[in-house]
């Protein structure tokens, strides 16, 4: 399973993150952004957490997924446009019609909040 290595790293950050607040600080929750083409499922980072975090002060956290479909972004007038999963992200902007066009969601896998108390 290739989550593991993810979760890892997810992990690494959150203790850096704790460890930063000092002492006394709890993890009580963790929300994570998955891409829709990463994929990565949200169940197995749940498993992987779960091992990786057992005995340790982040322990029992609250996992919660943001799963988002493939999107990019217009460089020019900044729209924002879901992409049909699988096709080639070389759409035109609806807004403007540029061509100007950068991959804004999708491939991420990442952390958008940790919540220390
Ligand atoms: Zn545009």
């Amino acid at each position: 399973m290739h989550e593991k290595p993810i979760v890892e790293k997810i992990v690494a950050l959150i203790k850096a993150e704790l460890d930063r607040h000092g002492r006394g600080s709890r993890l009580h929750g963790v929300t994570i952004r998955l891409g829709e083409l990463s994929g990565i499922k949200p169940e197995p980072v749940r498993l992987y957490f779960d091992e990786l975090t057992r005995g340790t002060s982040l322990q029992g956290a609250t996992l919660e997924f943001e799963e988002v479909g493939p999107g990019v972004r217009c460089t020019d007038c900044q729209a924002e446009v879901e992409a049909e999963e699988g096709r080639p992200i070389d759409v035109k902007c609806p807004a403007c019609g540029s061509t100007s066009i950068e991959r804004l969601t999708g491939e991420e896998v990442e952390v958008v909040s940790i919540d220390l108390r």
